[in-house]
């Protein structure tokens, strides 16, 4: 087959790149998913959209300055409004729910809240609420935690079906997607490439790579970019009247330790549960065992509760822990590393390479900062599971420490 743009990899970051390019007219882009539309972190994720970068605000500020940071940053936040504004164009179902996200005090020290709560009014032109422990505990219905802040112009929503909706929206605008389709092969064609599949070949003037922590083993220096580090998620057994005893709050929530928990009430009424991060991919059921516990601890109302699905996904962690996005050689096009936070990233990051490709934007620059550095695999994998080590013995000598008080 022939096409101008051959996207490789069927999650957030390509779908959103072929629909970015679809959008501005550009019809002959072709799509190659090695398995299923959503295989990856895309169609298992707990469905959060919310704006930022899996490297905190902080650190962006420090390394880029005030405007820059607050430029990028608002990339993020910007693509929460796009991601909200398809779902309504193009008439996705996917059980979008629009109350907030909370970020909940794990401890009983207030300054982490106040900190970040400063820092994104003063140089992210961000509100975020406070939500004292009192309140909280009216919405959430435990005593594990301590104040919270409240991130009102996020929301949460069924990831697959979310994805499911821009592909179809992007096959619509005459994109071609293509499941089943693994990219086997990647050369020099000319000006322009030849990606190989099982089946047949692909040409194309140009190809963009998100593959996430899938790596797709077309180019060392790009699988060599990036760590998959698994994280978890289960989905209980519908709760029905039993979510009045967890929760009176439709917000997604999770909390302030480094290996937080995330959840969310899904429409059926499912408690959506999520946590932890490993080098390890485990199985369901050893996913269901490790985050029952999780949730217990939380709301030990829930003893004996049914687990109906578990599953772990894979996420792609660049050392910097911020995106790779950009040409990194004459037609090749990349986007990858979103880490735990990609759901607006890649949103942002598909317009970013649309728009370049398309317009000959240049605002990907902007990120070229974080570039293919290499994660010096496998001691990264080493060097990963020692640091997630000790930040989650120092959050827990922490909780600890707050409970001799
Ligand atoms: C359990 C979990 C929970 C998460 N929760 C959230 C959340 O609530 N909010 C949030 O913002 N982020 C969350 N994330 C992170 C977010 O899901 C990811 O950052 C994002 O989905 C990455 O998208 P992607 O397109 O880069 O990668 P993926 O979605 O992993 O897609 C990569 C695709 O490339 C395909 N592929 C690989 N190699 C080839 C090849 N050779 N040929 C063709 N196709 C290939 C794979 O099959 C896969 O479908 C979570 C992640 C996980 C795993």
């Amino acid at each position: 087959m022939d096409c101008d743009t051959c996207v490789v990899g069927g999650g957030f970051a390509g779908l959103n790149t072929a629909l970015g390019l679809a959008e501005r007219g550009q019809q002959d882009v072709l799509l190659l998913e090695a398995l299923q539309l959503g295989h990856g972190a895309s169609g298992r994720n707990g469905g959060f959209v919310f704006g930022g970068f899996s490297r905190g605000e902080d650190r962006l500020l420090e390394d880029l300055g005030p405007d820059r940071a607050r430029a990028l940053y608002a990339g993020t936040t910007n693509a929460v409004e796009l991601i909200r504004d398809r779902i309504d164009r193009y008439g996705i179902q996917c059980e979008r729910t629009e109350s907030g996200v909370l970020w909940a005090n794990w401890f009983q020290d207030p300054e982490v809240l106040r900190r970040r709560q400063r820092l994104l009014r003063e140089h992210f032109g961000v509100d975020w609420q406070w939500v004292p422990r009192e309140a909280l505990r009216e919405q959430l219905h435990t005593t594990r935690y301590g104040d919270a802040l409240f991130e009102p112009r996020a929301f949460h929503f069924h990831p697959l079906k979310y994805l499911q909706g821009i592909a179809r929206a992007a096959s619509g605008l005459g994109a071609r997607l293509h499941e089943r389709s693994p990219a086997t092969g990647l050369r020099r064609d000319g000006n322009g490439w030849i990606v190989d599949t099982p089946a047949g070949q692909v040409h194309a003037a140009r190809v963009v790579l998100a593959c996430g922590g899938y790596l797709a083993g077309l180019r060392d220096r790009v699988d060599a970019g990036v760590l998959p580090i698994a994280t978890y998620a289960m989905a209980t057994e519908p709760l029905g009247d039993r979510m009045d005893e967890v929760m009176s709050t439709r917000a997604a929530i999770y909390d302030t330790r480094f290996a937080f928990d995330y959840y969310r009430p899904m429409q059926d009424s499912r408690l959506l549960w999520g946590g932890r991060v490993s080098v390890l991919d485990r199985s369901p059921d050893a996913v269901a065992r490790l985050l029952r516990k999780d949730l217990l601890k939380v709301f030990p109302q829930l003893e004996g509760i049914r687990i109906d699905h578990a599953w772990s996904g894979l996420m792609s962690y660049a050392r910097h822990e911020m995106p790779q996005v950009g040409r990194i050689e004459d037609g090749l096009w990349l986007a990858q590393a979103f880490g735990g936070h990609g759901v607006a990233p890649t949103a942002f990051a598909g317009e970013l390479l649309a728009s370049a490709i398309a317009d000959g934007d240049e605002r990907w620059r902007e990120l070229s900062g974080y570039g293919l550095v290499s994660a010096m695999k496998p001691a990264g994998f080493v060097a990963a599971q020692l640091q997630y080590w000790w930040l989650q013995w120092r959050d827990a000598w922490k909780d600890w420490r707050e409970g001799q008080r």
